[in-house]
This record gives structure tokens, C-alpha cells and sequence, in this order.
């Protein structure tokens, strides 16, 4: 590894920095934020085009239309509510240690979620101050005020409130169709925001479960919290908490990072202890070696763990608490950005809600606001003094909650956790383009998705298979996210359980903490739910593709249903909610980020060789029948070759995934066997160019043999069963696309390539 390798992240996007005096006052500052309202997009020029669909589907009602993709900035200082109509339950501290139970629990900032503006500048633009009105999306609430252009702060004072009205006449609006059953049962520390949601959907509530089937299934902590679900929707993928644990996220971008390089470079630099530690050390000491003024600085963070526990940094790997043996400790080891953005002098990050919709096809929504979680001691750079500072170089609430300089503070732009949108504010005030941070974020969330989704849908089908009677998934994930001082923001970790909860933790008396209800974390979560519940309303779904295959699939050659184009862009017909806090942001923005979905098809390979419903690993005869099926062997790879290659990656993976009960070769060896057999057909390539053609060369044998298939289908009285013809068709479109299209879609990849070595990935006989 080079120098310029450790800092890589660091020479990304230029932006103005933040600290930079804003030139044209705070006006200039709040058009560049109203700007920011009106429409934000992805800065990669091809998605202009692509716009409009999502503007439909906002159905907001603010007095000037406003954002796309947005948060809100201007979530700004709001009256917060009054604290002594707030209720404590007490309980003694008692801490969990639980991924599951990881929490946000301090939102002590109130917090209004989507808020816009609409400014009335008067003719001089010079103007010392400006009329506004802001809309709170998802509270209906319209507030007037003046800005102030000399400070950070805007001061608003709660007005009329008109949409409130107009929320309640829609309530009124009696719904005649039957309510959408949810069961709450399992829904654990979710349970207060989700009673919440459905009371305001006036949907039915099982808070005991229900004996017949339900809507839709809350679940606290995993899919399988309840394993007798045949129907209806749960909010959990099987194998997200598997998927998003520390090591397998690393190795997932990791793929991604080998055959996109720069599409991934938000992510720092990781290795998997205790594993790579060699490599770890070597390239440690090469960079420093090469360049003694290099002093880089690593975080190192258990597998499993959460809320800053276990983590701690080091300067060099000689300070690896590493342990022999069994005991030796799962965790990752990653370059620690060393320059974040800092507010107020306090380093900070940025948890973000995303709702995976679907699998198959993929849709993603994200939640216009968020919150950010502050440090509590002032930032320096790291040195062999401050790296034990936690509270410095942490920014977790459950850490620096025990810092005597926490602030619970009611206003959403002080204290220890603020809403995102009241940072971005004032960023925008210092005349940041926070356009560009935000499209930066969403290109972020949709890059690590499409990490993850090859690895969710070997999961999927082995709880769900094709032609069983099982439910559907959705899920709310939180994204922890770091900005750069220059503004790049980085992915620190993805949440498959972020807290829900709706009160925070406090010291109510000497030595007795108790849960405070928190306005903010109800204003925030309870929209996200409330919203998720909304866009999974079964009555205005239409049936997914995987669903239309369960129940007898699409025939050859039958036309696929236009990705959103479903009725849930107007969820609420009687317009009688809040528009949607959550922004669809794939498909809607396909065209600039498909020709990632590489590690997707190899997936869908991958499971089309599982065979036997239930499996998630490849055994020896199966690896053989996928290399004879897609005539990958000949004279200088006989089929001995063949058992070498899957002996030789199947055994070192075995190693690395310590926990994996089931024998054989999962995902990720196939996807290295994949690298491997690319890279031996098509040398003179670059890896993405081979990966792409022998994804081709299999598909096109797969399509062949499905064309035999159907010939021999339609000569025998009794054809194959549709769901199982069907399967690959789910679980890749494109194999059930005409060759035309598939070219296309490679194509579309070729745009995007870049040039690039690749190193080999497995060490077999050629
Ligand atoms: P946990 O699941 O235990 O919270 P995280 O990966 O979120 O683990 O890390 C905890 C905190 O450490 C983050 O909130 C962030 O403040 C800090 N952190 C994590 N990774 C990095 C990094 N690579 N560079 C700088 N700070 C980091």
C-alpha cells in the first residue's frame, strides 16, 4: 500500500471549507439553502433526466414546491416543547450490550423533521432581514419568522396552523376500506413509536399477535422473532444482522472496491483481524518506510460491537490487542479519518434512516432527516497523547453521555445530538454547498446497498424460497456517516436494528436513570415509521415481482411492470397525512448507479447452482455442474482443476467465516472462484471487463439451456413446475431479458469503466 493509499479519502471532493467566512452574507447563504429546497440531485450530470417521477410522488403541499432528494435544513430552531409535560419512567442503568438493542437513546434537541422554507426577499437584496415560512413536513405545521443574516441562527416563532387543520379534516375523512392489520407482538423497544404510527394511520394494532394472518409484522430485532409467518410483510430481511455486523460489510465493499475502485473509495481502508493482520503489518510498514513522515492512525472495532464498545486506536499494529488461538477476537482494523468536519469545534456523525423496500426489484427510500450525535471534548488531530480520549474521538451517545460536558439541550441546533438538518443549515449559512454534500450521501447509501443486496438475496431465497408461501420483507436501516473536513462524507457502519425508541436515557435522580420521553426522537422516528408503514400499505401495492413468480410468474417474453410504477406514489389518497418523510431515491436513480450491480448477477448464478431449497452454500458436485452447465472447463482446465479451485478457496474461506455452520462454498468464495475464472479466460482484460464477460458467456449458456428447457417442456405433457423455471428469472432480470437487452446492460457498464489492474485472487494451478 502506498501513502496515497492511506490517504485517499482524504483528497476527495473539493468544496468550500467550512469554515471559509460565507462572501455574500447570510442571505447569499439562505438562498443557497432555499436553492438547496428546490431541487437537490445526485451530482452526476446523467441524472437530470430522472428527476421528475420523485417530485410527483412528494405530494407535498408547501407554499413554494421544494426538494427532491433532500433533507431539510431548515429544520431550523424551533419553540421546543415544554419539558415539564414530559413523564419519566424510572429504571436502574443497566446497559445492553446487544447489537440489536443499539440505541440512540439521548435525543435530548427537539427536533421538527422536514422542514422547508419560502423566502419572500424583498427588493433590496441587501436587506439586513427577510420574511419566511416554513412548512414542517410531517407535522403540517406552518411557521413564520425572520432570519437573521449576521449569525448562524435562524429564529422562527410558531404561527397559524393551517395544514393541521386540513390533517384533521382529512382524519375525518372516515376510511371505508378495511384497516391494514400490523402485528406489534415482537416490535420490543420499537413498540412505542410503532403504536404511534398506526394510530395515526388509523390502521389495527395486535399487540398480542393474532391468531389468523396480519398486514404486516413489526419486529424488533430479527426476521425470525416469529417463524410461523407464511403471508403478509415483516420488517426485517433474513441475514441483515449477519450482512451488516462489521466484518461482512467490510468484505462486501470490499468486493465492490476491487472492481470500482474510485465508485468506492467512501469507505476507509479495512482489514479483518485476526486474519489479515500480516498483510496489515506489512503494508504498515512499507508505507512508513517509503515515507517517514506518514504517521497514520487506525481504529480498531470488535465484530459484534456497538456503542464504541471495545474500540479503541492505535499508530501501530504492534499495539494490536490481538489474542491466540480461540481467544482471539474478531474486529476490524481501519484507517481513522484524521480530518472530520468539526461544528463548534466538536467532531460529529450522522445517522441517516433508509428503507430498503424491496429486493427484487431494489427500492430504496431515504429519510429527508436525520440526526447527528456530537462529541464532547474539542477535536485534535490524534497523537500518541489524546488516542485514548474517547470522548474526543467518539462520538457515540452512550459514551459521551457519561462525559460531564454532555448537553441535553431542548433546542435541535445545540447541544450533544442535533438533527441533521439544523447542521446542514448551518453549514449552508457558511456558504457550503450542501447540495452537493447531500447528493454525496445518497450516493453513498445506494453504492452500500448494492454491496450488501447480492449476499441479502442468498439469505432471502434460503427463508423464502421461490413457490413456498412465505411473507415479504422490508426494513429501516441506520447509516452512521462521517463527513470530511472537505466535506466528503464516509461510511463508518450500517445499523440493522437503529434504536426506535422514543425516549432517552437521564439521570432523574442521584444514581437513577429513567427514560425521558424525547420530542425529538419522536418527531424523527415516528415519521420514518409511520411512513414505511405507508409506503408498505398493501392496498395500494401491486403484487412484486417475486410474489407474481410465487404465485405462477411471468411467462417468457411477458412484459415486467416499470420499476414504480405502483400506486404507492400517492399512499395517502385523502391527502389527509403529512407528505412522505421518506424519499424513493432507486429505482429513481437506476441509470447512474446499475452498472454496479455486478456481484448481483454472480449472485444470481450462485443461487441458481444452490438447487436444494434452504441452502446458502455450494457443494463440490454443484461448482462442477456450474462450470459444465456454463462450459467453463476444457482442455486447459479439465474438471481436476476444477475440484482444486473449489477445494482451495472452500478451505481458506471455511477458515475465515469461523462461524459458518453449513460445509461448502458460499457467496463470497464463488465470487472470488468467479474473479478467479474471469481472470484466466479474459487476461487481457482489467477485472471489471472480465467479470462482465464471463457474467455474459455464463448467461448466455444459462439462456440456452432454459430455451432446451422449454423446448422439452412443450413436448411433454407435464412441464416443469413454473416456480422453479422461474427462479433465475427473480433473482436476475437479466437473464430473463432478451440477449439485446443484456448487451445493453453491459454497455451501460462499459460506460463506466475504468482501467485498472487486478491482482489474483486464488492461488490454483492455471
Ligand atoms: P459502534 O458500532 O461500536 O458504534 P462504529 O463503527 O460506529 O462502532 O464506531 C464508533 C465511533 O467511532 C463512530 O461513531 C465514530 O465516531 C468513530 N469512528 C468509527 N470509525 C471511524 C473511522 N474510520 N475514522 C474516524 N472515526 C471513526
Amino acid at each position: 500500500m502506498s501513502a496515497t493509499g492511506l490517504t485517499a479519502l482524504s483528497s476527495s471532493v473539493p468544496v468550500r471549507p467550512a469554515s471559509l467566512p460565507c462572501p455574500a452574507a447570510s442571505l447569499t447563504a439562505f438562498r443557497i439553502m432555499c436553492d438547496h429546497y428546490v431541487e437537490v440531485k445526485v451530482q452526476l450530470e446523467q441524472m437530470k433526466s430522472l428527476g421528475e417521477d420523485a417530485e410527483k410522488q412528494g405530494v407535498d403541499t408547501e407554499q413554494v414546491p421544494v426538494s427532491s432528494v433532500s433533507p431539510d435544513p431548515s429544520s431550523i430552531t424551533l419553540a421546543g416543547r415544554d419539558a415539564s409535560n414530559t413523564s419519566i419512567t424510572c429504571k436502574h442503568r443497566g446497559k445492553s450490550h446487544s447489537k440489536s438493542g443499539k440505541d440512540d437513546k439521548n435525543l435530548c434537541g427537539k427536533h421538527i423533521s422536514g422542514v422547508s422554507v419560502s423566502t419572500h426577499v424583498g427588493k433590496n437584496l441587501n436587506r439586513l432581514e427577510h420574511e419566511q415560512t416554513l412548512h414542517i413536513k410531517g407535522t403540517g405545521r406552518i411557521l413564520q419568522g425572520k432570519s437573521e443574516t449576521n449569525g448562524n441562527y435562524v429564529t422562527i416563532h410558531p404561527s397559524k396552523n393551517i395544514q393541521e387543520t386540513r390533517r384533521e379534516d382529512g382524519y375525518n375523512l372516515a376510511r371505508k376500506r378495511k384497516p391494514v392489520t400490523v402485528d406489534s407482538s415482537k416490535a420490543k423497544t420499537s413498540l412505542e413509536a410503532l403504536k404511534l404510527s398506526i394510530k395515526q394511520l388509523k390502521w389495527k394494532e395486535f399487540p398480542l399477535g393474532r391468531r389468523t394472518a396480519c398486514d404486516i409484522y413489526w419486529h424488533g430485532v430479527s426476521f425470525h422473532d416469529n417463524e410461523h409467518i407464511v403471508s403478509g410483510q415483516v420488517n426485517k430481511f433474513p441475514g441483515m444482522i449477519e450482512m451488516l455486523r462489521k466484518i461482512n460489510l467490510s468484505r462486501a465493499v470490499r468486493t465492490m472496491q476491487e472492481l470500482f475502485p474510485e465508485e468506492y473509495d467512501f469507505y476507509p481502508r479495512s482489514w479483518i483481524l485476526p486474519e489479515e493482520f500480516q498483510q496489515f503489518s506489512t503494508q504498515i510498514c512499507m508505507v512508513k518506510e517509503n515515507d517517514a513522515t506518514v504517521n497514520p492512525t487506525f481504529i480498531v472495532k470488535p465484530d459484534g460491537g456497538s456503542q464504541g464498545d471495545g474500540i479503541y486506536l492505535i499508530r501501530d499494529p504492534s499495539d494490536l490487542k490481538l489474542m491466540a488461538g480461540s481467544q482471539a477476537k474478531q474486529a476490524v482494523v481501519q484507517e481513522y479519518i484524521q480530518k472530520p468536519l468539526l461544528v463548534d469545534k466538536l467532531k460529529f456523525d450522522i445517522r441517516l434512516y433508509v428503507l430498503i423496500k424491496s429486493l427484487e426489484p431494489l427500492e430504496i427510500y431515504i429519510a429527508k432527516e436525520g440526526l447527528t450525535r456530537f462529541c464532547t471534548e474539542p477535536y485534535q488531530e490524534p497523537c500518541q497523547k489524546n488516542l485514548s480520549h474517547v470522548f474526543m474521538h467518539l462520538t457515540n451517545y452512550s459514551l459521551n453521555v457519561h462525559s460531564g460536558n454532555f448537553v441535553h439541550s431542548d433546542s435541535q441546533n445545540t447541544g450533544s445530538k442535533r438533527t441533521l438538518s439544523s447542521v446542514l443549515y448551518r453549514l449552508a449559512a457558511k456558504g457550503v454547498d450542501i447540495k452537493k454534500v447531500w447528493s454525496d450521501i445518497i450516493a453513498l447509501v445506494i453504492k452500500t446497498v448494492i454491496a450488501v443486496v447480492p449476499e441479502l438475496k442468498v439469505y432471502y431465497q434460503a427463508d423464502i424460497p421461490p413457490g413456498k408461501p412465505g411473507p415479504t420483507c422490508f426494513q429501516i436501516l441506520g447509516f452512521d456517516i462521517l463527513l470530511m473536513k472537505n466535506l466528503k462524507p464516509v461510511l463508518l457502519e450500517v445499523n440493522s436494528n437503529p434504536s426506535m425508541r422514543i425516549e432517552h436515557e437521564q439521570e432523574v435522580a442521584p444514581g437513577v436513570f429513567g427514560y425521558v420521553p424525547s420530542p425529538v426522537d419522536e418527531e424523527v422516528k415516528v415519521g420514518v415509521i409511520r411512513d414505511t408503514l405507508r409506503l408498505m400499505d398493501p392496498r395500494h401495492r401491486k403484487p412484486s415481482i417475486s410474489s407474481q413468480l410465487r404465485a405462477g410468474g411471468f411467462e417468457h417474453g411477458e412484459a415486467i411492470p416499470v420499476e414504480g410504477e405502483t400506486r404507492e406514489r400517492n399512499p395517502d389518497e385523502g391527502g389527509a397525512l403529512p407528505s412522505l418523510c421518506l424519499k424513493p431515491v432507486y429505482p429513481k436513480y437506476t441509470k447512474q448507479f446499475n452498472y454496479l450491480r455486478l456481484a448481483e448477477r454472480i449472485a444470481a448464478l450462485f443461487i441458481r447452482f444452490l438447487g436444494v431449497k434452504g441452502n446458502m452454500r455450494l457443494g463440490p458436485t454443484a461448482f462442477r455442474t456450474f462450470i459444465r452447465t456454463c462450459k467453463l472447463s476444457n482442455s486447459n482446465f479439465t474438471m481436476a482443476s476444477v475440484d482444486i479451485l473449489y477445494i482451495d478457496i472452500t478451505r481458506r474461506w471455511s477458515g475465515a467465516v469461523p462461524d459458518s455452520r453449513e460445509a461448502g462454498m458460499g457467496l463470497q468464495a464463488f465470487v472470488e472462484a468467479f474473479f478467479y475464472l474471469a481472470g484466466r479466460r479474459f487476461k487481457s482484460l482489467v477485472l471489471r471487463e472480465q467479470v462482465v464477460s464471463l457474467l455474459e458467456l455464463c448467461e448466455a449458456q444459462l439462456e440456452a439451456q432454459l430455451g432446451i428447457e422449454d423446448r422439452r417442456s412443450l413436448s411433454c405433457s407435464r412441464a416443469l413446475p413454473r416456480a422453479i423455471k422461474t427462479q433465475t428469472l427473480s433473482l436476475n432480470p437479466l437473464l430473463s431479458s432478451p440477449a439485446p437487452l443484456r448487451r445493453a446492460a453491459s454497455q451501460d457498464y462499459r460506460l463506466h469503466q475504468r482501467l485498472n489492474p487486478r491482482t489474483l485472487r486464488a492461488n490454483v494451478e492455471n
